[in-house]
């Protein structure tokens, strides 16, 4: 192999990728991280940290208004959702020193700050200079998808990218989605003095939990005022921030139009990989995912995938297990490690569901889906689709050490 600049260029710096640059520059080897925005990314700032902090509020105002059940006097805390969000983000200002540049460097880490490309299967230009490495990871993460329904964007509609720096009041919030975080910020607002409707062209929430579940989360947030508008699609949306109209429409073709303030869309999210110049580094990109193998290898072998980037479950803990995975192979040559396929999760409604890993259900219907695409893509492309092993992935390996005390160092707990 040619001489190259380092040993590791990652691409990206959240979850995935700070593991990655923390535990290869621990490791010895000589790291670039490419990051075209802020260190930290979505966890910190627009995803586990913000939801998980705003919910713990949501939950000392649920107490406290239902404070009788544990033998005290309930009482109405009246949240102001400014001083709430204020509180989000003085949380993420104390993790975010962990996360920054100058921690990173601190490591032996070469932090970039700029938006680059390949240029070539082995080359990433960025800010005029030319990378070249051994292997290169990227880590680029995922942004919300948006429904292409008529009028949603001219409403100003939020995403988890804008929620958390509302500061006015939000009198009544129509959520978009019924996944976690449509269904954990939907609980959260409530619990926080909005009237909350949440609509989903499917019949019921939560579709990765089993419905017997997720009925019983559903049956709660009832309970406590959240409106469902469930089996109904949306046919468009009509004003702006602090008056919108949304109509619905049922499965009979019948429309109806519910008003609210403020729209959230949670309803899905798309791989970030545009830019990248994933043509001239030879990278395949099949139906808006970049093609990965059972290693997270992309069609380039010099080139892997973590996190939510690599099109699978989209978890903090999952983009970390996968860090370490690349790093054993790549700096240790354990070209045999792959991605376990036990992966846990939890959704912080109250009551919370926490699972290992798919339930017979969703694990059949994904190897029915797996093994169409399967079919699918070997007329197209070489690359296999992901098929995970539990070997190799023990945390005992000094490089799972190294990846998860770089980020336990930098005090992320999910549920803060
Ligand atoms: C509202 C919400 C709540 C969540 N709650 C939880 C939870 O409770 N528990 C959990 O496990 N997971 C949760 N998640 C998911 C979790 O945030 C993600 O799975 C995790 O952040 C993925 O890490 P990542 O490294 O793949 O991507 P990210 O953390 O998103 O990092 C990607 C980074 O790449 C950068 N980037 C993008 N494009 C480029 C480019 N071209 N060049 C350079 N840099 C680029 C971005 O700026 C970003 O910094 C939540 C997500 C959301 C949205």
């Amino acid at each position: 192999m040619a001489r190259t600049d380092f040993d590791i260029v990652v691409i990206g710096g959240g979850a995935g990728g700070l593991v990655v640059a923390a535990g290869g520059a621990s490791l010895g080897a000589k790291v670039a991280l490419v990051e075209k925005h802020r260190l930290g990314g979505d966890c910190l700032w627009t995803g586990c940290v913000p939801s998980k902090t705003l919910i713990k509020s949501a939950q000392v105002a649920h107490a406290m208004r239902h404070a009788d059940r544990w033998a005290l006097s309930p009482h109405d805390p009246a949240p102001d959702l400014a001083n709430v969000m204020e509180r989000v983000a003085s949380v993420i200002r104390g993790i975010e020193p962990n996360d920054s540049p100058e921690r990173f460097r601190s490591l032996g880490v070469d932090v970039i700050l700029g938006d680059g490309r390949f240029v070539a299967p082995d080359a990433f230009d960025v800010n005029g200079r030319r990378l070249t490495a051994k292997t290169f990871v990227i880590a680029t993460g995922s942004r919300p998808a948006m429904p292409p329904i008529p009028g949603l964007a001219d409403a100003g509609a939020l995403t988890n990218e804008t929620l958390f720096d509302l500061r006015e009041d939000v009198p009544h919030l129509i959520v978009v989605g019924g996944g976690p975080i449509g269904s954990e910020m939907a609980q959260a607002f409530r619990r926080l003095g909005s009237d909350v409707t949440l609509v989903d062209v499917a019949p019921r929430i939560l579709p990765r939990e089993d419905e017997d579940l997720a009925d019983v989360v559903l049956r709660q947030m009832t309970a406590e005022g959240v409106r469902f508008e469930l089996g109904t699609s949306i046919a468009k949306v009509e004003g702006r921030r602090g008056d919108v109209r949304v109509t619905l429409e049922a499965k009979d073709g019948g429309e109806r139009v519910v008003a609210g303030t403020h729209v959230l869309v949670a309803a899905g999210r798309k791989v970030n990989h545009e830019g990248l110049g994933l043509d001239a580094a030879g990278v395949k990109v099949d139906g808006g995912r970049i093609v990965v193998d059972e290693r997270l290898r992309t069609t380039n072998p010099r080139i892997y995938v973590v996190g939510d980037a690599a099109g699978g479950y989209q978890f903090t803990h999952l983009a970390e297990h996968h860090a370490g995975v690349v790093l054993r192979q790549a700096i240790f040559r354990l070209f045999w490690t792959r991605p376990s396929t036990v992966v846990p999760w939890c959704t912080y409604t109250d009551p919370e569901l926490a699972r290992a890993s798919d339930s017979p259900r969703t694990r059949r219907s994904s190897r029915a889906s797996r093994t169409k695409s399967t079919a699918s893509r070997s007329t197209r492309s070489t690359a296999r689709a992901p098929r995970a092993r539990p070997r190799g992935s023990r945390s005992s390996s000094p490089i799972r050490r190294a990846g998860s005390s770089a980020r336990r160092s930098s005090g992320r707990t999910r549920a803060s």
